[in-house]
């Protein structure tokens, strides 16, 4: 996973459970995709915080003074592995330009039903979430559904991708 192109983009990542998180810096201030599991220091509150899925290792994270908290309507419902923080509310649109970035938000259910994952068409750069890897997996072994998956892949393998940035470096 190689960021250093992008002066706009950090990795953030705690304890082996965490998620990998991206703050995107735009004149706004900091766009984070996803909180991680409570174990990173972040000494900076974000504008928005834009929740992949509704897993712990990616939502616990989420600070209670943290304003603009979203996640796709699909991702409300409790299962064994989710952890939805109180403050947080139906992901409210579906593109956002933030600073360079140009995000379109892209539903990607099957890791969860309310996964998705943001693509920025001119830097060809997905942020995949857990719905793709870099070794070309995914996993719908936490509640997922294969179908689901496959449909949503088949999506993804359409969109032009020189970057992925996914949730986890598998
Ligand atoms: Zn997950």
């Amino acid at each position: 996973m190689n960021l250093s192109m992008f002066k706009d983009l950090k990795a953030l990542s705690g304890s082996p459970y965490c998620c990998i998180c991206y703050a995107l810096e735009g004149p706004d201030g900091t766009l984070l995709i996803d909180s991680g599991d409570g174990s990173i220091y972040f000494g900076f509150q974000p504008t928005v915080t834009i929740l992949t899925h509704n897993h712990c290792d990616h939502t616990q994270g989420v600070e209670k003074k943290w304003k603009n908290v979203f996640i796709h309507k699909h991702d409300f419902e409790k299962t064994n592995f989710s952890y939805i923080p109180d403050k947080v509310t139906e992901l409210p649109f579906d593109k956002l330009k933030w600073g360079n970035w140009e995000l379109e938000i892209i539903h990607s259910p099957g890791h969860t039903k309310g996964s998705i994952c943001l693509y920025d068409r001119n830097r060809k750069v997905l942020f995949s979430g857990d719905t793709l890897f870099n070794n070309g997996k995914s996993r719908t072994d936490l509640g997922g559904c294969d179908d689901l998956l496959s449909c949503s892949l088949n999506k993804i393998k359409k969109l032009e991708i020189e970057h992925l940035f996914p949730g986890h470096n598998y």
